[in-house]
């Protein structure tokens, strides 16, 4: 897509209609949003000394007087110079003639990036000279007076070179990095995208954007939360993972739609999809069920979905955890290409082949296969499709089995089989695993398997409600978070087989990765008492406010939070949720432009009571 012909595609969803869905409250409040809303294309120089954007300007604008202002590109033998801004590129005439020697020194001298305002009038290019590829191409400014706003030093890099950068240099020197044109991109339509969502989620359907707290305290279970030293003696708040708890008291606040574009913390460091501080669209809402929040989310992002993409087709197809398991080997399949996980024990219930008949005949003991098409490319054959099996196990399978196996397994000449045993929810997420490498192997060799253009979302249901706890797996911790409500026709389960239980917890999964979560909220403080006691083992005096609170009428309620960084990245194309992030932290946390974190002189801690103990190994870093 050429540089400013994505921006008009961007803005062109503002002008699309409003659906009415909901009834005005306060009619007048009601009629000024939804008419701020339809505002048509955005005026882009209004408020500054501008006139146009360098990208905007075509024929129809010529014998215009504008004034632009912009970093410069490049320039050509001290004859043009290319001006540009956010809206794209413009050619600006450099004058020849004496009269205009100052305005020529201006132009001429400015190093390349340095920032300027031009005033001159549009004029159509000279026959044979226009540049179709330049949106611009058919015009060019002469100018009549020009100013250099700031000069530039010596860059790091070159703007244009934005993906042979290092990472680490591109944070260092972050500024530079959003000038260019993929970082543009990315947060023009991430901010598209977020002011979409609150048109959709407030105007249509009368949600409330409420601002939770940062400044918290600890929550039991889940991920490491930062914490925040307050001037108390050994006294601390912590930074909330997300606003879970806030959103729940909001429900019992009769604030009954509930959303917040919220940050939220989690000490785990960074991953190409994660990083210490990320946003979620975070929403919450009385008096519903399941599928009423997924209708909801289908709508939410059909609504701002990007118009340069093929629109989001709703319902999304659901999947069961246990389902996603059986035949994806993982909970977030990625459903854009088959290869599925097939049961083919049955074929081997009469094996002589020694580790298959041990797998069957332990329990939940199976044999699970996948088919690789055309994998022979990419692997040394295990088994195959034609009489050659190149595998030490061959010998020992019948010709009924192998017949079976192709039946089954669909095999073409070329094809792969790669086959385990073992307990079946060990041999699935192994499969899982081959699955996507085998995946990214044949697409690395030129097939295409995922086609860039699909966003295939899926939904994934009736999660367990615990699982065994890592370290201890005879202990319990929740699948979701503690406050998810219990699959209705599984509640008897908890005081007999907790372990059996399902819960009301759903993920959208899109391509493959996990873009949100939620789930229907136990209302009942008994209950919660008991699953967080009893069954948890968690300290419910730090969560009585919480608990009081549900015994207070509390309202059925049940939310989602989508992750609004990955669901860009993703949008995007981007390789990395920190191309989505105007200012993100690096691969260790830090911010490489400030260096923060950063150390504190020790006076600076005493009104926080805190002294640093220092590892014996960190001489160096005290040094500093
Ligand atoms: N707070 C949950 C999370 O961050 C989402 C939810 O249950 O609404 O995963």
């Amino acid at each position: 897509m050429s540089f400013p012909s994505w921006l008009s595609q961007l803005y062109r969803g503002l002008s699309r209609p409003i659906r009415r869905t909901t009834q005005p409250i306060w009619g007048s409040l009601y009629r000024s949003l939804v008419q701020s809303s339809q505002r048509r294309n955005p005026e882009f120089s209004s408020f500054a000394v501008r006139t146009n954007t360098c990208g905007e300007l075509r024929s129809s604008h010529l014998g215009q007087e504008v004034t632009l202002c912009g970093w410069i590109q490049y320039r050509r033998q001290n004859t043009f110079l290319v001006l540009r801004d956010f809206h794209g590129l413009v050619q600006v005439v450099i004058p020849q003639d004496e009269s205009a020697a100052s305005v020529r020194k201006i132009l001429c001298e400015a190093p390349v990036e340095s920032v300027v305002q031009v005033s001159g009038t549009v004029i159509s290019r000279p026959a044979g000279q226009e540049n179709p590829k330049m949106p611009t191409g058919e015009i060019e400014i002469k100018v009549k007076t020009a100013e250099l706003l700031n000069a530039c030093k010596k860059l790091p890099f070159e703007i244009k070179d934005f993906m042979k950068k290092t990472e680490g240099l591109r944070l260092q020197y972050r500024y530079l990095d959003l000038r260019s044109f993929q970082m543009q991109y990315n947060l023009r339509l991430r901010s598209q995208m977020v002011m979409k969502m609150r048109e959709y989620l407030c105007n249509l359907h009368g949600f409330v954007d409420i601002e939770t707290p940062t400044l918290f305290k600890r929550t039991p279970g889940g991920a490491k939360e930062f914490l925040v030293p307050s001037r108390e003696p050994g006294k601390f708040y912590s930074l909330p993972q997300s606003p879970q708890q806030f959103k729940q008291l909001l429900m019992v606040g009769g604030l009954d739609r509930y959303f917040q574009v919220a940050r939220c913390y989690r000490d785990e460091g960074s991953r190409p999809d994660r990083q210490p501080e990320f946003t979620q669209i975070d929403i919450e809402m009385s008096f519903v069920d399941q599928t009423g929040i997924q209708s909801l989310i289908e709508g939410l992002l059909q609504y701002s979905w990007p118009n340069d993409k093929d629109p989001v087709v709703v319902p999304f197809p659901t999947v069961t955890f246990t389902e996603a398991l059986a035949t994806y080997g993982t909970d977030k399949p990625d459903t854009r290409f088959g290869m599925k996980i097939i049961d083919i024990s049955d074929v081997f219930r009469n094996t002589e082949i020694g580790f298959l008949q041990d797998a069957l005949s332990k329990p939940h003991g199976t044999v699970k296969a996948i088919c690789i098409p055309e994998g022979a490319e990419i692997l040394p054959v295990f088994l195959n499709a034609n009489r050659n099996w190149n595998s030490p196990v061959a010998s020992f399978i019948m010709e009924s089995q192998r017949l079976e196996l192709i039946r089954l397994m669909d095999t073409q000449e070329e094809d792969v089989v790669l086959l385990t045993a073992g307990e079946h929810n060990k041999a699935c997420s192994l499969l899982g695993k081959l699955r996507l490498e085998c995946a990214d192997l044949l697409e690395t060799r030129g097939m295409v398997l995922r086609d860039p253009t699909l966003f295939s979302f899926l939904w994934v249901v009736d999660f367990p409600l615990f699982l065994p706890k890592e370290e201890n797996p005879r202990e319990l911790e929740s699948a979701h978070h503690p406050f998810t409500a219990p699959h209705p026709s599984d509640i008897h389960l908890l005081y007999t087989e907790p372990k059996k239980a399902r819960s009301q917890h759903y993920d959208l999964v899109l391509n493959g990765n996990e873009i949100g979560g939620g789930s229907i909220r136990i209302h009942n403080a008994e209950l919660q008492r008991y699953i967080l006691a009893t069954l948890l083992k968690e300290d419910v005096k730090m969560l009585s406010h919480l608990l009081q609170a549900l015994d207070y009428g509390a309202p059925p309620h049940g939310g989602i939070a989508l992750g609004l960084d990955r669901l860009i990245c993703l949008v995007t194309g981007s390789p990395s949720i920190r191309d989505v992030i105007a200012f993100p932290k690096s691969f260790r946390g830090h911010d490489l432009m400030s260096n923060a974190p950063d150390s504190i002189p020790s006076e600076e801690l005493k009104p926080y009571h805190i002294r640093v103990s220092w590892p014996t190994d960190s001489k160096a870093e005290r040094a500093h």
